[in-house]
């Protein structure tokens, strides 16, 4: 028979025989996508699918403004940042002003694993140590020193064998089901204080202690009051950098907050940002304070070609226009606040859904098989989620144990798309999946 140049499974098999990905695809039968418009995704035969889980493409798919900017630029001029043109500066001025006035100086990348990397890398250098702090169950990036802070077993089994010696941890801060819950979640803070008391009384204080601001990893989950406080306050007690990762939780997805540190009421002193930022255009960013900026000049080197060329920054004050034109935090806060109740109100009804974390769009729905022990509902999950592909929802796992509902869609969504997705997810648990 001929090929259909359309199918969806055959082109499932090509892209295992020479695309290298370690990830598998989260579908059985994936369908071949075309295109996006918005919070819609377009498969080859003009199948729509309500896309909830896209937190790159944050505006929204094809957005004409990121669209147009784009191209105008690629038609002007593309090069390196050696070169002085004005896109740099105002773009780096205007990323910086969404920041507290002590984070003024701007690197720009090309991803959320550079952005980590290079963070890490000015902590490093900066203090002239070689240890670090991280959190269990946190996903950083995939470069040489954004991997070795990736604790997470969900996208490694073996990822905390393989850390190496310089990386320490302590416990993901899990209110729903870590080791302390209820009125002890204060504990959790506590404990990583004492590691960071203990690593210093060892001759090893943390160049830097590195953490979502909010707890994304875990399908986005405040982290307990207080927390960050008292972890910054501990590592730089010691001499060492607090390091805030808001490549997934900042940027205004929030709602309530532009960034996840404001939720926790802290400045860090390092901010790493990328995803949303780019719309999916290849863009990621550290900011600093000139002072770590200035001692980081004097002690490292950076340069990158492609991080802020005329294309990049231009894309990404066209994305700053369409957050700030379009209200796009404020909807997220509005429309999130509604999905969350609905959500809410959903789990009253179905014993699966043991909680509904997070806040403006970034929603977690933790899917449970008895709601005292919290056994995590992970077949149950895969299999929701294929259902839900069948009426035409895109909604994926998260989490170590991959039983969180990681609902996280471009910012442009609407009342009515929030509904039909808590109206497709109630269908779906009440008639079997
Ligand atoms: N930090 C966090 C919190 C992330 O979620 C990710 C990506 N999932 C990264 C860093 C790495 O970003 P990128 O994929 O752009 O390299």
């Amino acid at each position: 028979a001929d090929r259909n140049p359309n199918d969806a499974d055959e082109l499932v098999h090509r892209r295992e025989q020479h695309f290298a990905s370690v990830q598998e695809h989260y579908y059985r039968h994936p369908p071949r996508i075309e295109r996006g418009w918005q919070h819609t995704m377009i498969d080859v035969d003009a199948r729509c699918y309500l896309d909830m889980v896209n937190n790159v493409t944050s505006l929204g798919h094809a957005h004409p403004g990121v669209e147009r900017a784009a191209a105008r630029q690629l038609r002007r001029l593309n090069t390196n940042s050696r070169f002085n043109y004005g896109a740099v500066v105002e773009y780096s001025t205007r990323l910086s002003e969404l920041l507290p006035a002590l984070l003024d100086t701007v690197f720009l990348v090309n991803s959320g694993s550079e952005a980590v990397d290079l963070a890490l890398r000015i902590a490093l250098a900066t203090t002239g140590r070689p240890d670090v702090l991280a959190v269990a169950e946190a996903y950083h990036g995939w470069t040489f020193a954004s991997d070795a802070v990736s604790t997470s077993i969900a996208d490694n089994p073996n990822a905390l064998e393989t850390r190496p010696d310089w990386v320490h941890t302590v416990d993901a801060p899990n209110a729903y089901r870590g080791r302390y819950r209820g009125p002890d979640v204060g504990r959790y803070a506590d404990d990583a204080v004492e590691t960071i008391h203990r690593l210093a009384a060892e001759g090893r204080p943390p160049a830097a202690f590195i953490a979502e601001a909010y707890y994304g990893n875990a399908g986005g989950m405040a982290l307990p009051d207080g927390y960050l406080d008292k972890v910054y306050a501990a590592v730089r007690e010691h001499g060492g950098l607090a390091i805030a990762d808001e490549v997934q939780v900042g940027y205004g997805r929030l709602g309530e907050w532009f960034w996840g540190f404001e939720q926790q009421g802290v400045v860090p002193d390092i901010v790493t940002v990328a995803k949303a930022i780019g719309n999916g255009h290849p863009l990621g960013a550290v900011i600093t304070s000139r002072e770590v900026a200035e001692r980081y000049r004097n002690q490292g080197y950076f340069f990158s070609s492609a991080g802020g060329s005329p294309v990049s920054s231009a894309v990404g004050l066209a994305v700053l226009d369409a957050l700030r034109d379009e209200k796009l935090q404020q909807n997220a806060r509005d429309v999130g606040r509604h999905l969350k109740e609905r959500l809410t109100q959903l789990a009253e009804r179905h014993e699966l859904i043991g909680a509904v974390h997070g806040s403006g769009l970034y929603l977690g729905v933790e899917l449970v098989r008895d709601r005292e022990t919290r056994e995590p509902a992970t077949r149950e999950t895969t299999a929701i989620c294929e259902r839900m592909l069948e009426l035409g929802v895109i909604i994926q796992p998260t989490g170590d144990r991959q039983c969180v509902l990681k609902t996280k869609p471009p910012l442009c969504l609407d009342r009515e798309s929030a509904d039909y997705f808590v109206d497709a997810l109630d269908h779906v648990l009440s008639t079997g999946y």
